[in-house]
């Protein structure tokens, strides 16, 4: 990712573009995995032995604080992070664990029993097996 890019991002969002929040960012929006800390921690240590895993959290709640990122939580105690912020549905590989984003419009979703409350939140998650691990899994069949 270009250094400027992100520098400008964080500008943006009033955050100072110090090296290591520069890093974090550059990990998220070049591994749309959905990350957790703790894989953001394990993969820059190496290259910033500074680094630890507080910094990491923290950086991260102050992305999300700003919009830069958005937190998923799924599996409990993890929170992934995800810079896609634009809304959008999880499934979850039962199996592998991996996240895939899917396009959902939840305007349309037609909720009923809600009306009296103030929702801040809506998330979209199903669960399941990925194509890649039901190949793998017929393979083992035969
Ligand atoms: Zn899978
Ligand atoms: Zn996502």
């Amino acid at each position: 990712m270009e250094n400027e890019f992100l520098t400008r991002q964080l500008k943006e969002k009033r955050i100072r573009p110090s090296y290591q929040r520069m890093r974090i960012l550059d990990y998220l929006a070049t591994h749309h995995t959905h990350p957790t800390a703790d894989t953001i921690y394990q993969a820059l240590k190496q290259e910033i032995p500074a680094l630890s895993k507080s910094t990491v959290y923290n950086t991260l709640i102050t992305f999300a604080n700003a919009g830069l990122v958005q937190s998923v939580r799924i599996d409990e105690p993890g929170v992934r992070f995800d810079i896609k912020t634009k809304q959008h549905g999880h499934f979850r590989c039962q199996a592998c664990d991996r996240l895939i984003d899917f396009d959902i419009n939840l305007d349309e979703v037609n909720i009923q029993g809600l009306e009296q409350h103030h929702i801040t939140e809506r998330h979209v998650y199903y669960q399941g097996l990925c194509q890649a691990c039901l190949t793998e899994s017929n393979k083992e069949e035969f």
